[in-house]
């Protein structure tokens, strides 16, 4: 049988469910709190004529507006 880890402490998962990832309770919310992203929500307004170049490019690349420019704007200012 495979012994798996824990995905915070990585001591040894024996004894416990077997698709269980964490060790204890503390572990689970190290994982959660490592998983969480913190967003801010930002207003965005677009022109009529922009806002629908922006949903045919979202909808070209199967995204969400939302998820388009986020990653456009992220995109650019990561270069
Ligand atoms: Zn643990």
């Amino acid at each position: 049988m495979r012994i798996t880890h824990c995905r915070a402490c990585n001591s040894p998962l024996v004894n416990r469910r077997a698709h269980a990832t964490t060790c204890s309770s503390k572990c689970r919310n190290v994982v959660w709190r490592q998983s969480k992203v913190t967003m801010i929500p930002e207003k965005i307004i677009f022109s009529i004529a922009n806002h629908a170049l922006v949903t045919k490019a979202a909808e070209a690349a199967g995204k969400s507006i939302n998820q388009y420019v986020h990653d456009r704007l992220t995109q650019s200012i990561e270069c």
